[in-house]
């Protein structure tokens, strides 16, 4: 093994496989990443990043208007497409450079290809064969189009950020995060956006309440279908595609943006000249120390489709970096990871959903509350905020914590540290609140919804 080219080899320059890279090469070891397609991953080029900025795009839109109720006469607004495309792709590159700069200013050998597996530690790159002692495979994941004649006609996320025009009409499918994401972005941009999802409530395996209330805010804003699919899709001439739905309904739009999830990329990879196991979803499967069945060869990120968000990825890489080159043994630990959904209105999540609360037979307490912004005393908005706490009865620890309202992630980071402190409801209630925010709300929740609900 110390006659290996490398001490670790990387596949996949997101990421997941960019923080390995960097603090293994801190740590000493000899690093090499293969990287075909861009660097940074999908959250750089495809994913977080550019949504993000086409969400601040989406906005503008609700400011404009809520500002006539302060005063201002803002005129009539013009949004113009191919400004925020340039003004994204120029930040896109300046990300990408720097992310080039973290791996060759630790000199971390490059190969802007495809990589293989040619054996437990030989990767085939390039024409050429080298050896590594360790291997990370952090190759993230791809959108997924369920089936049905005319899905070729669909755009997914990867295509979306990169439309030459946009459409006056889009048809977005799916329920999920991306589904909501995009259908909210695009209504902002003047888009008049039709969402269909299978289920009868919006973001699965979210909070009840939480669903329950984004699908009736989203729904105020633009027309969500529920309990329907795509049957089909045609083209009906040019720059408009006629959607055919499962009841029969006929709806015509400029593009159909799919967005039914996501699947590891690990297609074509070389795993059948290893000992590498992947799950019936094409997840490659990991032990706690993110080993695969192949001694040797590890994997992180969107690949084991374990919890796909791109600080998971990041924590998951960097145990595995210092695990190998830092004598270090860390666990990683999947409870109260926050997340946001950049929906219009946002929403934030930490801990616990109640459904899962219930599933411990523990017994817990609801505090929920529907409020109505400051702001919106004056905009005149018809939009509501909602703030629920999950505690359990007898640790009185706050183990779920959700949110629907503006800037809700940036609400929910700070709570995630508290929660993962062990805060209790008292800690919550002797907090003091910042007067007025829509924050305060969680330190001033007096009025239990259920008491002491259990499944047991
Ligand atoms: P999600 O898993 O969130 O949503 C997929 C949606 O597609 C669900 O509503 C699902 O319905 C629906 N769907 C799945 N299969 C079918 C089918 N055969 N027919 C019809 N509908 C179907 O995936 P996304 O693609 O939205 O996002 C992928 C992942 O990327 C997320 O899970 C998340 O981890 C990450 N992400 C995170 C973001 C963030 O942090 N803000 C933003 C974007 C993505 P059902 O629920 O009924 O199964």
């Amino acid at each position: 093994m110390k006659n290996c080219d490398f001490d670790l080899f990387v596949i996949g320059a997101g990421s997941g496989g960019v923080r390995t890279s960097r603090v293994a090469a801190d740590l000493g070891a000899r690093v090499a990443i293969a990287e075909e397609r861009y660097f940074g991953g999908t959250c750089v080029n495809v994913g977080c990043v550019p949504k993000k900025l086409f969400s601040y795009a989406g906005h503008y839109a609700d400011d404009w208007e809520d500002s006539r109720g302060f005063g201002w006469n803002p005129g009539q607004p013009q949004f113009d497409w191919p400004s925020l495309l340039a003004n994204k792709d120029k930040e896109i590159s300046r990300l990408n450079g720097i992310y080039r700069t973290i791996l060759e200013s630790r000199k971390i050998q490059i190969f802007n290809e495809r990589a293989r597996l040619a054996g437990p530690h030989a990767i085939e790159i390039g024409g050429e064969r080298v050896s590594a002692r360790h291997i990370l495979l952090a190759v993230g994941g791809w959108p997924w189009k369920n089936p049905f004649p005319g899905n070729e006609l669909a755009i997914t996320s990867n295509e979306i950020f990169h439309l030459p025009e946009l459409p006056e009409s889009m048809l977005v499918y799916g329920g999920g995060y991306i589904a909501t994401e995009f259908a909210s972005i695009l209504h902002g941009l003047g888009v008049d956006v039709t969402l269909v999802y299978r289920g009868d409530k919006l973001l699965r395996g979210f909070d009840e309440d939480i669903r329950a209330f984004i699908s009736g805010e989203i729904g105020k804003r633009l027309r969500v279908v529920f309990n329907r699919e795509i049957a089909q899709i045609e083209r009906a001439g040019k720059g408009n595609l006629l959607v055919t739905l499962s009841d029969g309904e006929r709806i015509h739009a400029g593009q159909v943006l799919c967005a039914t999830g996501r699947k590891p990329m690990t297609a074509d990879l070389g795993l059948e000249n290893t000992g590498v196991k992947t799950n019936a979803n094409g997840a490659i499967e990991v032990d706690e120390n993110f080993e695969t069945a192949e001694p040797g060869i590890f994997a992180v990120g969107d690949a084991i489709n374990r919890v796909t968000l791109t600080p998971v990825a990041l924590a998951e890489g960097q145990i595995v970096a210092r695990s190998l080159f830092g004598g270090q043994d860390t666990r990683m630990d999947y409870e109260y990871i926050p997340s946001a959904v950049f929906c219009h209105p946002n929403i934030a999540t930490v801990g616990s959903t109640e459904a899962q609360a219930n599933t411990t037979g523990r017994p817990y307490d609801v505090f929920l509350a529907k409020v109505r912004q400051l702001k919106h005393t004056l905009s005149g908005r018809d939009e509501l905020s909602l703030i629920k706490l999950i505690v359990d009865c007898e640790t009185q620890r706050v183990i779920g914590l959700h949110m629907a309202g503006p800037d809700a992630g940036e609400i929910a980071q700070g709570f995630a540290v508290a929660m993962n402190c062990g805060a209790t409801k008292a800690d919550f209630d002797r907090t003091i609140g910042i007067h007025p925010t829509l924050a305060e709300e969680f330190v001033t929740m007096r009025n239990r919804r259920k008491e002491h609900s259990s499944a047991a």
